[in-house]
């Protein structure tokens, strides 16, 4: 089980001022609530709360909504009523909690996937407070780490839950980690035929790719030490779901998709993303048609970047993503990082 100890000191990190002493309250009044509730894995009930806490204090939010994250499922779950968090909590944090509580509600009324898009809508015009949402996400995000304990056609509902509302928000929200976790975690309980030959077939090509990028990643680390000093050079983490996508979106086999090599450039500066890109130009020939600008024009959830592909040694595509340490940030976090 996590302690809470975990918790304390990931806040404290992004919050040296946090108000720890909420945090320890909320801690102790979700361990006397859940007294005695066991998971469905048969671990004790608490310990989902404090996960969901940890998660948030990831996402690097506050003491406020760390602290909703361990009362998040008093109301639904156990005897707690709203007048005992608003008078131990105030209402700023039982806003929150009330919140989630009513989300959670409709969630569990039974949906289409036609429904979908009206449910998403639903959820973003209910949640007053944007942190309703992250603690929700939070929450499906533990829910979906310990999917395996439940039912296979209670495995699959929740998955498919997952896709069509929550992965479609996080993304909405720009929270790139979770919105990738919950899609794989998601695609592995509908699809796991498929999941587990994408995953295989990545694995074998991988040292093979592995090494044939060392070469460019090297080459562009020398140019740039002088060029732009604290630029990274690194390969990209895969992602299963979205390979899984593009087979079926463009109809193509999986050599395809996944002959796309990639390559991230992360640079301390917004200034310098031009400049790299420039100097990748010079350095290899780009594929026409594929240089796209998302700094001058960011997509909707303010995704930043510059996009480029280029033919690298034996003629072989690689996908160049140019962004600075500040994009970066904001790629990973989205809207968490506009909170802060
Ligand atoms: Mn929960």
């Amino acid at each position: 089980m996590i302690r809470p100890e975990f918790i304390i000191e990931e806040l404290r990190v992004n919050f040296p001022e946090a108000d720890l002493d909420t945090v320890w309250r909320a801690y102790a009044f979700a361990a006397q609530c859940h007294r005695g509730q066991k998971r469905s894995s048969g671990e004790p009930y608490l310990n989902h709360p404090l996960e969901v806490a940890y998660i948030l204090a990831q996402m690097k939010l506050g003491h406020v909504s760390v602290s909703v994250g361990l009362l998040h499922d008093t109301i639904e779950d156990t005897l707690a009523t709203p007048e005992q968090i608003r008078e131990m909590f105030g209402d700023e944090i039982w806003g929150i909690v009330d919140g989630v509580t009513k989300l959670t509600k409709i969630e569990t009324a039974t949906y289409e996937e036609r429904q979908a898009e009206n449910i998403r809508k639903m959820i973003l015009a209910m949640a007053k407070d944007i942190r309703v949402i992250l603690v929700k996400l939070a929450d499906r995000l533990h829910n979906m780490r310990t999917l395996a304990y439940l039912k296979p056609a209670k495995q699959k509902q929740i998955a498919q839950e997952t896709l069509d509302i929550y992965a479609p928000l996080a993304n909405r929200l720009g929270i790139n980690w979770i919105k990738s976790e919950l899609e794989n975690s998601a695609f592995m309980y509908l699809w796991p035929v498929e999941y587990a030959d994408i995953k295989n077939r990545v694995n074998q090509l991988e040292e093979a790719r592995e090494t044939y990028l060392v070469g460019i990643v090297d080459a562009i680390r020398e140019r740039l030490a002088t060029a732009i000093p604290g630029a990274e050079v690194k390969g990209r983490p895969k992602h299963y779901f979205s390979i899984y996508q593009k087979m079926g979106r463009q109809k193509i086999g999986f050599e395809e998709v996944y002959d796309v090599m990639g390559v991230r450039i992360v640079t301390p500066a917004d200034a310098d993303c031009y400049t790299v890109l420039g100097l990748i130009h010079s350095m290899y020939k780009p594929v026409p048609g594929k240089l796209k600008d998302y700094i001058a024009l960011p997509k909707a959830n303010m995704y930043q970047s510059l996009h480029t592909t280029i033919v690298g040694p034996g003629g072989k595509p690689v996908e160049i993503q140019i962004r600075s340490r500040r994009m970066h940030v904001f790629c990973e976090e989205g809207i968490a990082a506009h909170w802060r």
